[in-house]
């Protein structure tokens, strides 16, 4: 088939092989799959082993070393040779094993992200992954949903498709499932297809599956898509600066501890080897990679506690993160709506409207549920509404597909004994304006069959005519399109006397917590000549009031005061009530104030404006999609580092916006998923707020971990300049330079990458940004300790040098990689002393600091490494010694912990 476009739906649905009543059988569906492969562009993949490995060695001081280690060939020096290489096939294995390790972890991350899709197989609807579409396949649209292959419509409702990506028209472009007779339509003009990767941006529709993966014409042009390169992220950035700096320092210490060498009088071999090896072990050039690798890992702890990554540098900023914006419906609440009470207009009630309690499920009926007009306005709220009825065998009670808000009302109706689908055969459904959230309100038109069934035939207002209308949504914006009110049985003028009762008693509800919902008909003698908004929401009577419950989250009270406890601001943004949203918050205890600022007044506001005034307010209520956007900017302004949740397709920008745009991963919509860097796979506020906090720990994780190496290798030039600069010879070997930084530090640094939350991880406030990685205390830190490093081991090995003690080196030596070790283990905590964490409470790092601990007495006293690396070995007493001088370190920097934590009671 040459255009699928312009073919007769009988013959596409001929040459697919494919029935659209019972799509593809199972069997098909897996000859398919192995004939067309999955539904995947073909990306540039993960990096291969050999790559990664590739890299390793040809890192610029693995390099060095590896001419390094050619030149001690040259001069006969094998043993140096061996050493040097063995030195860099260990360091490299590090490296590879790491770097696999994270890549593997990315490219799990980046398969759970694909979307789902649901089709017709076997007969059944049914979910699946998006990659294991297959031609012929018949699959469903929705709102929000990314088109997942290229297909040819069978029906569409409403449907708008946005298709940027392949035309460049920023515009949706209506579908239809109807004969397209032209041949050589352009992509734009052929609408009866829809296209992979293309967006919905309104109502639905039924699909073929026509091509997928590289077939697609998203396939064709998917070189040009993936030229994309992936971003750095700030803090790598930042590393990659930083060591650059650092190496340029480095290069020209090591240059004048050279000279200073030859000038001594030492032979140029030695004094080359040394400046080598000093060199690499001062340049900070792994930096940027360890902190990738930091992040990668730590995507993965928060993919198990249900936060999937899409965007790396997310991992980093979430440990900064000070305000977070959160959805009310299903994130800070449990989007279980249940209707607990209507309300309707009765001149003889108090406040001229007569509430009805609907009891929990189980409990006898109020008789007043059962009057007509009670009757009336829950037909009227289960058949304006995409929710399906259901019944909950397990638990014996009702139950629905669908949008909560909806479901809850299909559930009340039954209960009074009106099953959706059998109103729907006396009153189908013929025409609707689906909901949207800036709109607030869903209308649709329905057919009066006259032969109805007798048991439903109630006394409704809308008796009489060929056809009806019912509105449902906010109550204020069902209110604007309402001439009428219907009280005690017939249709009076709304005048202002009755808007102020359904307005009074709208706030009372919402006040609350409940979400209220208004109702209204339209009585139609012939269907609207079009379908436009104007033509049909005009004119309603209004009928009554709906309100439902949605009990909070236990677990978001938790959490919300987690947040509050670590400086970071939890912010309710909703589409519902001031007083709802008000009640609700103040339940979770997100804030003690009355304010709230709502869309309308957002809208008021010069950016200016709500800048000043942002920070007002904890609620935020009657927002639609762009007030989010704007919200956003408002805090960015005020340099707040901020979170954003958001599940609609118009949600995508004030996502991509926020420094963490956070989709839900239940009811989110593939756009929102799309622009996020975080899906909630719970959708739960608990779940951003464990996030945060694991982000807490890497970024605490990477500044021990910069602590760490920076004071390593600021102590190392140190001992080597000052020796340099007195009488004794060179304080180290070459190689044992090169021991200390690869080896005797790199395995206690990888523990360091899984070094467990900190108590107080989550009761201080977020990391300044502003301030930089040096701020509080770590660029003093990295001068104190490093100096007192190089006083301990080269004042040891001065004082042994001066006795003429031989094993002067070997105890510098020690002593030198002794410090560190302690130095490790003591700042594994911020401020908590070690033995209150536990020593054993990281346990690689424990075993790393022992194995490191047997490497270097294997150093010692094994005579074929001491041939190699230049040592003698050790009397008790003098090993003794070593661990002694080698644990003043720990001993001081315990000192140090223990007068921040003094001032930091000083200051409580
Ligand atoms: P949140 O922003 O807290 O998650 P939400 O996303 O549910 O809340 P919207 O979906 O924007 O908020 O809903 C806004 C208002 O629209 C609700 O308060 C309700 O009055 C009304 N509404 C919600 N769902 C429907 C629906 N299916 N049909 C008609 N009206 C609805």
């Amino acid at each position: 088939m040459t255009e699928w476009h312009s073919a007769n739906l009988g013959a596409v649905l001929n040459t697919l092989g494919s029935n659209p009543d019972s799509g593809l059988s199972t069997h098909q569906v897996d000859k398919r799959l192995i004939e067309y492969g999955p539904n995947t562009l073909k990306e540039r993949g993960p990096k291969s082993p050999w790559r990664i490995l590739w890299e390793q060695l040809t890192a610029v001081m693995i390099i060095v070393l590896i001419i390094a280690a050619a030149a001690s060939v040259f001069l006969h020096d094998y043993k140096d040779a061996a050493a040097i290489l063995t030195i860099v096939i260990l360091n490299a294995v590090l490296g590879f094993v790491q770097e696999y390790r994270a890549e593997k972890a990315m490219a799990a991350l980046k398969r759970l992200a694909t979307p789902a899709v649901k089709v017709r197989r076997n007969g059944e609807v049914q979910e699946i992954s998006a990659v294991g579409l297959v031609p012929g396949d018949i699959f469903f649209l929705e709102v929000g949903g990314i088109v997942p292959a290229d297909g040819r419509l069978l029906e569409a409702v409403n449907l708008r498709v946005q298709e940027s990506v392949l035309t460049g028209e920023s515009l949706p472009v209506e579908k239809n499932a109807s004969f397209l007779s032209e041949d050589d339509l352009t992509l734009g003009d052929r609408l009866n297809m829809v296209y992979k990767g293309t967006v919905v941006t309104y109502g639905r529709g039924i699909v073929v599956t026509t091509a997928t993966g590289m077939d697609t014409e998203l396939g064709r042009i998917a070189e040009m898509i993936q030229a994309v390169e992936a971003e750095s992220t700030p803090l790598q950035r930042r590393m990659a600066a930083l060591g650059r700096t650092l190496g340029i320092i480095a290069i020209v210490i090591v240059a004048v501890v050279v000279t200073l060498g030859l000038l001594r009088g030492e032979d140029l071999k030695t004094m080359f080897l040394t400046g080598v090896s000093l060199a690499v072990a001062a340049v900070p050039e792994g930096l940027p990679a360890a902190v990738t690798i930091a992040l990668a890992l730590g995507a993965q702890r928060m993919l198990r506690r249900r936060a999937l990554i899409r965007k790396l540098p997310a991992v980093e900023t979430l440990g900064l993160v000070t305000k977070i914006c959160s959805d009310k419906t299903g994130t800070l609440t449990e989007n279980r709506m249940v209707v607990t009470t209507l309300a309707l207009p009765a001149e003889e009630a108090p406040g001229r409207i007569r509430d009805i309690d609907l009891p929990a499920e189980g409990q006898v009926l109020p008789d007043e549920l059962l009057s007509p007009i009670a009757l009336g306005l829950l037909t009227a709220g289960a058949l304006c509404n995409d929710a399906l009825l259901s019944f909950n065998e397990k638990e014996d009670r009702h139950s629905y597909i669908g949008d909560p808000t909806e479901g809850a009302l299909v559930v009340a109706a039954a209960r009074t004994g009106m099953q959706k689908a059998d109103l729907e055969t006396f009153m189908p459904r013929v025409a609707e304006i689906p909901f949207t959230s800036e709109r607030k309100r869903m209308t649709t038109i329905h057919r009066m069959i006259e032969n109805r069934s007798k048991a439903l035939s109630y006394v409704y207002p809308w008796q009489s005519e060929s056809f009806v209308s019912f509105s449902k949504g906010a109550t204020g914006s069902i209110l604007e399109i309402c001439e009428k009110v219907w009280v005690d049985g017939s249709a009076q003028p709304m005048n202002k006397n009755r808007r102020d009762w359904i307005v009074e008693a709208n706030n009372r509800l919402s006040g609350s917590g409940l979400r209220v919902l208004g109702v209204a008909f339209r009585n139609l003698g012939s269907l609207p000549a079009t379908a436009q908004e104007e033509e049909i929401e005009r004119d309603f009577i209004f009928l009554g009031l709906i309100g439902m419950m949605d009990p909070p989250r236990q677990e978001a009270k938790e959490a919300v005061a987690v947040c509050r406890r670590s400086g970071i601001d939890p912010v309710m943004i909703t589409g519902d009530h001031p007083l709802t949203a008000l009640a609700i918050a103040r339940e979770l205890g997100i804030t003690e104030k009355q304010k709230v600022i709502t869309g309308q007044e957002l809208e008021k506001l010069t950016p200016g404006e709500l800048t000043e005034m942002v920070e007002d307010a904890a609620v935020y209520a009657r927002v639609s999609p762009e007030h989010k956007l704007k919200i956003v900017e408002a805090f960015k302004l005020k340099g707040h580092v901020v979170a954003m949740t958001g599940d609609g397709v118009n949600d995508a920008p004030a996502l991509k916006k926020a420094d963490i745009g956070i989709a839900m991963g239940i009811t989110g919509t593939d756009v929102s998923k799309e622009a996020a860097d975080m899906v909630l796979l719970d959708d739960n506020f608990a779940t951003i707020v464990a996030a945060a906090e694991e982000g807490r720990v890497i970024y605490d994780n990477i500044r021990k971990f910069l602590k760490y190496l920076m004071t390593t290798n600021f102590g190392e030039i140190l001992v080597l300049f000052v020796g340099m600069l007195t009488a004794m010879p060179v304080p180290l070997a070459p190689l044992q330079i090169l021991w200390i930084n690869l080896v005797t530090d790199g395995l206690p640094a990888l523990a360091l990458a899984v070094e467990p939350a900190e108590r107080e991880a989550m009761n201080r406030p977020p990391p300044d940004t502003k301030k930089g990685i040096f701020a509080d205390g770590l660029g003093v830190h990295i001068l104190w300790v490093g100096a007192l490093m190089a006083v301990v081991s080269l004042g040891l090995g001065y004082w042994a040098w001066q006795a003429n003690n031989n094993t002067w080196q070997t105890m510098l030596f020690t002593t030198l990689a002794l410090s560190q070790l302690g130095h490790v283990m003591a700042i594994r905590t911020g401020k908590v002393s070690l033995f209150k964490a536990g020593i054993l409470s990281n346990k690689p790092m424990f075993g790393a600091v022992v194995l490191t601990v047997a490497l270097q007495i294997t150093v010692i006293y094994v005579p074929w490494f001491r041939d190699i690396f230049g040592t003698v070995p050790l009397t008790a007493v003098e090993m003794l010694i070593c661990f002694i001088l080698g644990s003043v370190v720990f001993w001081m920097v315990e000192t140090e912990k223990w007068f921040l934590r003094l001032s930091d009671a000083r200051l409580r």
